[in-house]
């Protein structure tokens, strides 16, 4: 069967529109690699006027005069109205991204969390008296940056849309966005259902199109005030340097190498059903996948055989198919990458436990899949021991001791996020205090809620999402001293 090619716009001003060039891209199904989609590919000037209208839209009395109650309430009628369409958003995440649709519908559930969660903070976003002298009234505003560029990324192209576009219209800013070239379309579902919801006009615009195009104009423009990135560490520092031009500040969420650590009086079970889950959700293309895994020399033998076990029980297929639990790589691109990562840990001696290969399954053979991979005999001097795969590879290591683990857990120019798997709570915050990451479970993995900060250490980034800490990366402070004398 093939599927009808539908054609989209962006988004700029309240209105659907191709765009200065009238040019477009198509969308594969990851799944089949059939087109199903084509998109406007954006340009430098289109990224200029979204900005201008931005700006406008910022200084306009129906957005900067709104009060934090409304805009709050408009926040809390975008979860309800994305609530209604649940069911339609998932699955268009899984046709452009390729995720088993039980992981669109988690990624939906967590979007609507994140509306709802700064929708009722948006009127709880207080500055401060400060004590000066008996005559001075010193107080602080905080108010909202300006225009924000946010950049996303195309793992999870919903959920990381949110996370950080409802933290800046809480906070009253007005956003340019730019999705990732490959999975744009759930960021324009949710373009329209905030205009369904009360946005005005001009707060939100969409720009689809390329991360050398159309991202590299939104941060280098001078009239972005906060630049919002979530990507790979080497883009990130491209970002940083441009933005330092203009002294815009950056919120970055880079990559990660991620140790994910079982000792001996762990949970067996648990421990081994979560370390697969840890690395082969989303196919392994997360940030914060588990995607380096240290056992203590008691368990490994078992540990592994359990591991692989399970492993290759787990059903690789189409993500629309319920049965499905892990789904295609992004792209064709995607598929090269990381067949050649799994051919260099071949060749760097590493030992191939299982995986290693595309399915045989020869209905699956026209999309972009990779088995779910399990490698040991690892060094962290091998790409597949250092460089951030980004898929279903997992390198599994071997230790007899604490003091060897942290040493080898942090030898990485990463620090987002880690596991830490032991019954013994002294032991647990021993691990944590020496962990050089940003966010930590205990007996658990791939948690991270609105309300909890979620960001890196080392080159994994700048700053915080989530939680009450992001406030500080999306509005800035004014000091007023009022002389009372
Ligand atoms: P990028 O970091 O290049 O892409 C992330 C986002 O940045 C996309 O929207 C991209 O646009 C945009 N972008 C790219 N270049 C620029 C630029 N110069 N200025 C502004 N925006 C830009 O990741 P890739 O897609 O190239 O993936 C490569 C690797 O990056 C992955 O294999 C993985 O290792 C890592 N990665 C990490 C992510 C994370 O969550 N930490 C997320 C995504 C990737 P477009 O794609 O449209 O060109």
């Amino acid at each position: 069967m093939t599927l009808q090619v539908q054609g989209y716009k962006f988004f700029v001003d309240g209105k659907w529109t191709d765009g200065a060039s009238s040019e477009t891209f198509e969308l594969r199904n990851p799944a089949t690699g059939e087109v199903f989609a084509r998109v406007p590919r954006g340009t430098k000037d289109d990224a200029n006027e979204a900005t201008e209208v931005a700006r406008k839209t910022f200084v306009s009395p129906n957005w900067r005069d709104m009060e934090q109650t409304k805009r709050g309430k408009i926040l809390l009628q975008l979860g309800t109205v994305i609530r209604q369409n649940f069911e339609e958003l998932a699955k268009l995440e899984t046709l452009n991204q390729g995720k088993p649709i039980r992981e669109a519908k988690a990624d939906v559930a967590w979007t609507i969390r994140a509306f709802e969660y700064w929708g009722g903070l948006a009127d709880k976003i207080e500055g401060e008296t400060i004590p000066v002298t008996s005559n001075r009234l010193t107080y602080t505003l905080r108010e909202p940056l300006g225009v924000t560029a946010h950049i996303i990324p195309w793992n999870y192209p919903l959920a990381l849309a949110a996370r950080s576009l409802a933290p800046a219209l809480a906070t009253g800013n007005t956003i340019v966005a730019k999705p990732a070239e490959l999975t744009p379309l759930t960021l324009l579902k949710i373009v329209e259902y905030a205009q369904k919801a009360g946005l005005p006009n001009g707060v939100l615009n969409v720009i689809t199109g390329s991360g050398s195009v159309v991202g590299r104009a939104l941060v280098s423009n001078s009239d972005v005030d906060g630049i919002m990135f979530t990507g790979s560490t080497e883009t990130g520092q491209q970002i940083m340097e441009t933005a330092a031009k203009n002294v815009t500040p950056v919120l970055l969420e880079l990559g990660g190498k991620n140790p994910n650590i079982v000792f001996p009086d762990a949970n067996f079970e648990k421990a081994v059903q979560m370390a697969k889950y840890a690395i082969f959700t989303n196919a392994g293309q997360m940030c914060w996948a588990g995607s380096r895994l240290f056992l203590h020399e008691e368990i490994f033998d078992k540990f592994l055989v359990e591991l692989k076990k399970g492993t290759e029980l787990l059903q690789v297929g189409p993500g629309l198919d319920e049965k499905t639990e892990m789904g295609p790589l992004v792209s064709r691109d995607q598929q090269e990458r990381i067949l050649n990562y799994i051919k260099s840990g071949q060749e760097d001696g590493a030992r191939l436990v299982t995986g290693g290969a595309i399915p045989e399954d020869p209905t699956l053979k026209n999309g972009y899949f990779v088995k779910p991979t399990i490698f040991t005999d690892v060094k962290s001097s091998m790409k597949i021991g250092c460089e951030e795969i980004f898929g279903p590879v997992l390198t599994v290591f071997k230790f007899s001791s604490v003091e060897q683990v942290i040493e080898m857990a942090n030898d990485t120019q990463f620090g987002l996020y880690a596991g830490v798997w032991t019954n013994n709570l002294r032991l647990a915050q021993q691990i944590v205090n020496r962990l050089e990451a940003g966010v930590v479970a205990v007996n658990d993995y791939l948690v991270a809620y609105p309300q909890t900060p979620f960001g890196g250490y080392k080159d994994s980034g700048i700053g915080y999402e989530n939680g009450l800490q992001a406030i500080g990366h999306y509005t800035r402070i004014k000091s007023v001293t009022v002389n009372t004398s």
